[in-house]
């Protein structure tokens, strides 16, 4: 027997529990997309809704009203008014929060009004009794003239009930109710009349959408034209339209409110929340466990993520010799081993940060914390044209600015968002660690500072602050040049407290990890085969000569062969295209006082910063065994052109401050290429931390030398 398909598309307010919903329908029959344009996640999946009907559903952005204003809620709303050209739905599911009736039965009561099979959720039943609220569903359902079902995604009850909703519904057992919940008609009726006429399937209320947005629906030019007259010749004002019906909506609704639904005496309402708050949003112990919690939060993605990065870069090392030995030497287990396994491995090792940040992010946001954080930090952060939600990307960033930056996709507003992603790689991540370790252990005298303040320390805790700083800055200056315009709403209403749900941290930690690894890392794979090709390959006359002396000098001396492959791969890289390269940006470089070293150093780091360390290491021919100390005297003795000390302070200093502001990074820039959709950010965030990098750095060297 062949099953009917039916398309169920999931909306409702924010925060509503559309995603729980979806979720606890589809399990694990989901597929994460892209709406076109936006960028929100499109959550597609499907659920059999009888023995004869499978349901294919879709999660729409959340929406406050049928008055779209930020991109993602044009998505649904082209949707619901059967505008948009491949996401088409039978059944529009409304997810309705019962602990927030008023406000989400305004978009309900509108969708109603478009004359489209609906069904309605009552989600939160659980919060809405703790409240004390009660909601008597068949005066619900009576007044809204639809099926209401409670639903609990949480634990999955209801959701048999909701199935057999949407089957009556899909088999016209639910009629759609024939009269308006306003009257819409009375809102406009000539022109609502005329439109009509034009458009058939238009309802009263449907004609008023088409009458206000027709120039963002697919219309051909002729109706197009049409209705521009119905506007001008009938003068329809929309602003006046919209009001009106806003009015009379909630004043329907405040009657179905007082008919349905007992709502406890205010006072009795200052539940556990508010007592929470009292301590939490507290002016000064607020802000002190805000600082707490931030910490733990990055020390845990810092410290915790180290482990599995270890075993992940183990085992990729172990399949790397494994790979050695029994692939036949030449340039082809090169490039297996030290470019696909590697740009794996590179890829990989990003996982266990994203996976730990988006698990503690979704705990936050679950349990209700985070938009707290946001309240708290709002009025700072807006000042330099971030917002409270920017903080959690930026201190994520102080990890690793690939998990921070994918976080960034919290905030609504366009432009703030794009102002923290682009300001975010500035925040001292730990790919610098090393870097900076040892360059401070080269140039910094290990002495403390009135017996007790380690300069050492000083110099790295102010490369960190230096970071943030310079992150506040360029966002400061920048907001002036992005021309995006959109309102930033202020959180008036601070979600009540929950008790997280570990299912949902579950699955944000997978969604974000696959998201990472199918999408950022392809770019990743892509540019680390280019970097391996570059430090492989060089002009073939003398790489030949290279490979020929050492192999003969192996022969002469054979104990002394691993000294010698060290210093095959040192003069390898010399001469490849990247030492080439390195060596032809010395001009540029000079005024900052690097060498040609240096210079094929910065080119082999954009695979990630701490490869540095392994370049120097390669290029002082020092072994991979005793990379610690030796390189180290190694690099104190290296000398200049000139003869002078290659690792002075001022060449030292100026070093840090490239590494600190440098946009060094493959991997981030990936990231930031998925996360707008574009390839312009990238460039311009390459641009702009390469020359904040370059200036510093030369202020810096040409001051201390
Ligand atoms: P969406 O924004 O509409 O997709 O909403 P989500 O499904 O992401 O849910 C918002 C929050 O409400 C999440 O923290 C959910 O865990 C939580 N939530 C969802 N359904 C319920 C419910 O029935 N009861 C309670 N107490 N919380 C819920
Ligand atoms: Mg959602």
């Amino acid at each position: 027997m062949s099953r009917r398909i039916i398309h169920i598309a999931l909306v409702g307010n924010p925060n509503s529990g559309k995603t729980s919903l979806f979720n606890s329908l589809t399990g694990m029959n989901q597929r994460v997309g892209n709406f076109p344009g936006v960028t929100v996640d499109k959550k597609t999946g499907v659920t059999p809704i009888s023995d004869t009907i499978t349901g294919n559903i879709i999660d729409l952005p959340g929406t406050y009203s049928l008055y779209p204003k930020r991109l993602d809620e044009w998505v649904s709303y082209r949707v619901l008014l059967n505008q948009d050209k491949e996401i088409k739905a039978d059944i529009f599911v409304v997810v309705v929060d019962a602990s927030n009736l008023k406000r989400n039965l305004l978009f309900c009561s509108q969708i109603i009004d478009l004359k489209k099979p609906v069904v309605v959720v009552l989600s939160m039943a659980d919060l809405a009794k703790k409240k004390g609220i009660q909601v008597n569903i068949p005066e619900l359902e009576r007044e809204l003239g639809v099926p209401v079902v409670a639903v609990n995604a949480r634990k999955g009850k209801g959701v048999t009930q909701l199935k057999k909703a949407i089957e009556q519904t899909a088999s016209n057992l639910y009629k759609i109710p024939a009269r308006d919940f306003i009257e819409n008609k009375l809102l406009a009726a000539a022109p609502i009349e005329e439109l009509r006429s034009v458009i058939h399937e238009a309802s009263d209320y449907s004609a008023i959408h088409y009458l206000i947005n027709h120039e963002e629906f697919s219309l051909d030019q002729v109706t197009q034209d049409t209705i521009e007259n119905i506007e001008r010749k009938h003068n329809f004002n929309h602003t006046k339209t919209q009001a009106k019906e806003i009015l009379q909506r909630y004043g329907r609704i405040k009657h179905i409110m007082n008919v349905a639904v007992t709502e406890p005496d205010p006072l009795e309402q200052k539940i556990f929340t508010d007592k929470l708050d009292n301590v939490l949003l507290h002016r000064r112990w607020g802000y002190l466990i805000l600082l707490v919690v931030l910490f733990v939060l990055f020390q845990s993605v810092f410290w915790l993520a180290q482990y599995p990065m270890t075993w992940i870069e183990m085992f990729f090392s172990t399949a790397s010799s494994w790979l050695l030995k029994v692939l036949p030497v030449g340039w082809f287990s090169d490039l297996v081993v030290n470019g696909v396994v590697a740009g794996l491995s590179g890829i990989m090792v990003f996982v266990p940060q994203i996976m730990i940040l988006f698990g503690l992010i979704t705990l936050l946001e679950d349990s209700g914390y985070m938009a707290r954080i946001s309240f708290l930090t709002d009025r700072l952060m807006r000042t330099v044209g971030l917002n409270g939600k920017s903080v959690m990307p930026l201190i994520s960033g102080f990890a690793c600015a690939v998990p921070a930056i994918m976080s960034a996709r919290n905030i609504e507003n366009r432009k703030e968002r794009l102002l923290t992603i682009l300001v975010t790689p500035l925040m001292s991540c730990s790919a610098r660690l090393p870097v900076f370790t040892i360059l401070i252990g080269l140039v910094i005298p290990n002495k403390y500072l009135l017996g007790f303040f380690s300069i050492q320390a000083l110099v790295m805790m102010g490369l960190y602050l230096l970071g943030l700083f310079m992150a506040l800055i360029v966002s400061y200056v920048a907001k002036w040049f992005i021309k995006i315009k959109e309102r930033s709403f202020f959180i008036l209403e601070l979600p009540t407290y929950r008790t997280p749900r570990l299912k949902n941290v579950g699955q944000a930690m997978v969604n974000k990890a696959r998201i990472f690894v199918t999408d950022a890392g392809r770019i990743i794979m892509v540019i680390s085969l280019v970097l391996w090709a570059l430090s492989s390959f060089g002009p073939t006359k003398k790489m030949a000569s290279v490979t020929s002396r050492y192999e003969s000098l192996i022969l002469q001396h054979p104990t002394q062969k691993d000294s010698l492959e060290t210093e095959w791969s040192a003069e390898k890289l010399k001469n490849s295209y990247a030492g080439i390269l390195g060596k032809s940006i010395e001009p540029a470089i000079e005024p900052l006082g690097y060498d040609w070293r240096i210079g094929i150093a910065l080119i082999t780091s954009f695979a990630a910063r701490e490869v540095f360390v392994g370049t120097m290491a390669t290029l002082y021919s020092v072994g991979e065994n005793d990379e610690g100390l030796l390189l180290r005297d190694k690099l104190h003795a290296a000398k200049k052109k000139d003869g002078t000390r290659l690792f002075t302070l001022a060449t030292g200093i100026s070093l840090m401050l490239f590494y600190l502001f440098a946009m060094q990074c493959m991997s981030t820039l990936a990231v930031v290429k998925r996360e707008t959709k574009s390839w312009k950010w990238p460039v311009i965030q390459f641009v702009y931390m390469t020359a904040i990098a370059y200036v510093m750095s030369l202020i810096a060297y040409q001051l201390l030398k």
